[in-house]
């Protein structure tokens, strides 16, 4: 299919899409992006209100491999990733760590940055929900929620989205590919944004919480470039969130209010609840998924260690194994 039409969809503009894309992009194909959301990053999120700011998705990022640290040192020079050093405690029984320094990256002046930095340059078609993957002599079309059926057809379609979202799209289009995808378990979270009127007098401004419903809190306002009023983020563990799932968000938000208490947190002026359906993974590291004859691939955290580090190396990976697959670029 790709030996008949170079233009290439991409399924998901967070950062395992966006790198992708970019893969391809800077070889020559013809790619777009296409978004449920308003904006690019998926997890890597901001919530904003009048006078806050949180990031209610991945908190922090890591880089191990030298390609990783690479792009962080480029997002780094351009001013969109800077370093966080936050005064950290552990609550509960303690894993162990390797002992090694960690050095921990944020997006700033909110997560989605660097994502909005890899987009620069792109077509990202944000509001548009892909509902279903047409096959068509040359390729592919998509229909969307919003738009209906799009104009123009695509030698592959690249789903880089959550792996339970991945299944749905592929269920009638590819059996095999959807069941991998289905096989794949999405962990939940619900979030806490917390508003204070003052910054609460606590010995730490972020927690790993190895008890209890919450598992990580942090004091978003200690992030570097962040405004507005004094905000914290409480997030619960996986567990707890799958027991709770259809809670009121109320219901749940005042649990993980009363859990972050427990450590020693006032009562916040002012909170916002946001439950993740699907916030984290259970992921593989096979790697990405390219099948030539169908013109159908697959990319996420899920498929390759999870986390932001993942993605991003998962969607490079993609659009090497596309391009490997071209006869020539032009
Ligand atoms: C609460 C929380 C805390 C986290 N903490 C950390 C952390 O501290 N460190 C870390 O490294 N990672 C963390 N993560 C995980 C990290 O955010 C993810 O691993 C990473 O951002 C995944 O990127 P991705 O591109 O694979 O997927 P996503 O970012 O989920 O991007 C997928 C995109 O696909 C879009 N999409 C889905 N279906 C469709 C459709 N049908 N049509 C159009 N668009 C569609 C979505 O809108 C989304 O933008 C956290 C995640 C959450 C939610």
């Amino acid at each position: 299919m790709m030996n008949t039409t170079r233009a290439v969809a991409v399924v998901g503009a967070g950062l395992a899409g966006l790198s992708c894309a970019r893969v391809l992009q800077d070889a020559g194909l013809a790619v777009t992006v296409f978004d449920k959301s308003r904006g690019v990053g998926g997890r890597l999120c901001t919530r904003r209100g009048d006078d806050w700011q949180a990031d209610h998705g991945a908190q922090y990022f890591t880089a191990r491999s030298p390609a990783f640290r690479a792009q962080v040192d480029l997002w780094m020079h351009a001013g969109v990733v800077t370093e966080w050093q936050p005064l950290r405690a552990v609550f509960g029984p303690h894993e162990t760590s390797s002992g090694e320094p960690v050095q921990r990256f944020v997006g700033v002046p909110g997560m989605s940055a660097p994502a909005k930095a890899l987009a620069a340059g792109l077509t990202v078609k944000t509001g548009h929900t892909v509902q279903v993957l047409r096959r068509v002599e040359d390729g592919w079309r998509l229909e969307t929620a919003e738009h209906g059926l799009l104009p123009g057809v695509f030698g592959a379609v690249l789903l880089a989205a959550p792996a339970a979202q991945a299944a749905a799209l592929l269920q009638p289009v590819s059996a095999s590919l959807a069941a991998m995808a289905a096989g794949h378990r999405m962990l939940p979270s619900w979030t806490v944004m917390a508003r204070f009127d003052a910054p609460p007098e606590l010995p730490f401004e972020a927690a790993f919480v190895n008890e209890g419903p919450l598992r990580w809190v942090a004091r978003n306002s200690s992030k570097p470039g962040r405004s507005g009023r004094e905000c914290w983020v409480l997030q619960a563990s996986a567990a707890w969130s799958a027991v709770h799932l259809e809670e009121e968000p109320e219901v749940a938000g005042q649990a993980l209010v009363a859990a972050f208490r427990a450590l020693g947190g006032p009562e916040p002026a002012a909170v916002s609840v946001h439950r993740w359906r699907y916030a984290d993974c259970e992921p593989a590291t096979t790697g990405s998924v390219w099948e030539p004859e169908s013109g159908l691939g697959l990319c996420g955290d899920w498929l390759l260690g999870g986390r932001v580090e993942g993605a991003w190396s998962c969607g490079r990976e993609l659009g090497g194994k596309v391009l490997s697959n071209l006869p020539s670029v032009k």
